[in-house]
């Protein structure tokens, strides 16, 4: 294990100018307490049986702590911290035993009130590399030296700071594009689709469901669809969810067009049981968004759909971002609370992109976990970051006992990397597209439900398949799901 010798000055200014910078761009050290940074202390010091954890942000002299677990404190001088010493390191340090490390000979480590005898620290670092902070285990006994698989968790917990910091960063420079461009909010005139278009279209009947399967990654059996639901219109075509739900929910016009999925959702399964009495439908999961869920008597709406399709809550899924819960997490946790006691599956989608994942991990009872697609991505990108936030998403789902899916698996590599990773369920191009109920019951009489190699190409016929939404930039794209 690394055991830095502490090195004080001797800072290349260019260097340290720099980290600076990329520190000042996460806005971090002027922001309130966050529950997030306390959510990933508390599971810190649960892992490491720690007696403090510090997670910790550099200035020129002083370190700032953003949150603690145990001794509270505030702010450390930057000399001999564990932050100088990780600098000096370039990576994370370990330091078993404190009184036998030649830096502390016959000088006593104190945090507050906490005589420290063994700590270990680990490198928050901005998108290109620049330690920015420390997520630091300290305890009051030495310690046999660490294992690499817990530092490696040292680590994947400070690169999720690490990621919430990145979007902290381009949430800020949204913020800022978006007050030097202030546009009306409304859409230009003549811009398609409006809010009529949209009514016509419900009254019309356009809206569709596709299915994407759910699978379970070892035997690549269908466990669960996703519905998604596209616009068929008459002339225009297949129109992808991203081109309207936007506009949907900025009018209300979710709410009637979210009944209708729901509703479309549980006739669709009765079908499905209907095929295949013995092993009836698997669970269809439906998107929810924010005002559907922020709306009085969801539960109710859903029980009611639930006994007036026969529809087993078994066979039923949710699923909504964190964004869709954060406005009042009383409210989601009492609507959740109510849903879960039907039976639905609760699912958190696009785990890992909002603002506050890890809190809303550990308070809310949701059954699965959804790890977002742009994890999945850029996991085979060389990058060890993505993978080892992937790594720690499904151990930490595993300790919370919540299934977790990958979204988005598009090649062998990202397929056999999950798998390694212990990930049991996924879904993505590379198993089939979103497709229509009528491909899907094929897919339901296959042997065993199991989707066979490049089920993708052989299964799904090419005017079946809608190309997702194309977003020429991620970066948008993200901080637009944070606003
Ligand atoms: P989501 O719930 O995260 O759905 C997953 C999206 O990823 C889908 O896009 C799906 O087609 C796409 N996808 C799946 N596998 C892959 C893959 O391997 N590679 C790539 N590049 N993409 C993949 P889609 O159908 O365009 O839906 C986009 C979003 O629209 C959904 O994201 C969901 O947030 C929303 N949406 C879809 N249907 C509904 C609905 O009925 N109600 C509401 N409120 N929102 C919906
Ligand atoms: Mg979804
Ligand atoms: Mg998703």
């Amino acid at each position: 294990m690394p055991q830095a010798e502490l090195q004080t000055g001797r800072i290349d200014s260019q260097e340290e100018d720099a980290r600076l910078s990329a520190l000042a761009s996460t806005g971090i050290l002027d922001s309130d307490p966050e529950p997030n940074f306390d959510a990933i202390t508390r599971l810190t010091a649960e892992y490491f049986k720690a007696d403090t954890v510090l997670l910790e942000f550099a200035d020129e002299s002083r370190v700032w702590i953003k949150s603690y677990w145990g001794e509270s404190v505030r702010e450390l001088p930057r000399e001999r911290s564990v932050f100088e010493m990780v600098l000096a390191e370039d990576g994370p340090v370990v330091v078993p035993d404190v009184s036998m490390h030649p830096h502390f000979a016959g000088v006593k480590l104190m945090i507050r009130r906490l005589e420290v005898a063994s700590f270990a620290g680990a490198p928050i670092r901005s998108g290109d590399g620049k330690i920015l902070g420390v997520l630091a285990v300290f305890g009051c006994q030495p310690r046999r030296g660490m294992a690499v698989v817990e530092l490696r968790m040292l680590e994947s917990l400070a690169d999720i700071v690490a990621s919430q910091l990145e979007l902290r960063r381009m949430r800020m420079t949204l913020r800022r594009n978006r007050q030097r461009n202030a546009r009306p909010l409304k859409p230009a005139a003549g811009t398609w689709p409006c809010k009529s278009d949209l009514r016509q279209a419900l009254d019309k009947r356009e809206f569709v469901l596709f299915y994407q399967p759910e699978v379970e990654l070892s035997t690549r059996r269908i466990v669960g669809l996703e519905a998604l639901i596209r616009w068929q219109h008459p002339e225009r075509g297949l129109i992808p969810p991203m081109d309207f739900i936007p506009l949907a929910e900025e009018s209300g016009l979710i709410l009637p067009i979210g009944d209708w999925g729901l509703s479309e959702a549980c006739s669709q399964i009765q079908k499905w049981c209907h095929e295949d009495p013995d092993q009836g439908a698997p669970r269809v999961c439906v998107n929810l968004s924010a005002r559907q869920f922020a709306r009085e008597g969801l539960a109710d709406h859903v029980e009611a759909l639930l006994r007036q399709s026969g529809v087993s809550s078994r066979q039923l899924g949710l699923e909504m971002t964190e964004s869709s819960l954060v406005s009042d997490i009383g409210t989601a946790m009492a609507v959740l609370s109510s849903l879960r006691r039907l039976g639905v599956t609760l699912l958190i989608d696009d785990f890992g992109t909002g603002y506050s994942s890890l809190h809303h991990l550990h308070s809310l009872p949701f059954d699965v976990l959804k790890i977002d697609r742009s994890f999945v991505e850029r996991m085979t990108r060389g990058n060890e970051q993505p993978l080892q936030i992937v790594r720690t998403i499904v151990e930490l789902a595993r300790v919370l006992g919540m299934e977790v899916v990958a979204e988005g698996i598009e090649t062998q590599e990202q397929y056999g990397l999950l798998r390694q990773l212990g990930c049991r369920f996924g879904q993505g191009f590379l198993f089939s597209r979103p497709v229509t109920a009528d491909a899907i019951s094929e897919m339901l009489r296959l042997p065993g439900r199991i989707l066979p190699e490049l089920a993708e190409t052989k299964t799904v016929p090419v005017e079946c398949a809608v190309e997702p939404h194309q977003q020429e930039n991620p970066e948008m794209e993200m901080a637009t799901k944070l606003s």
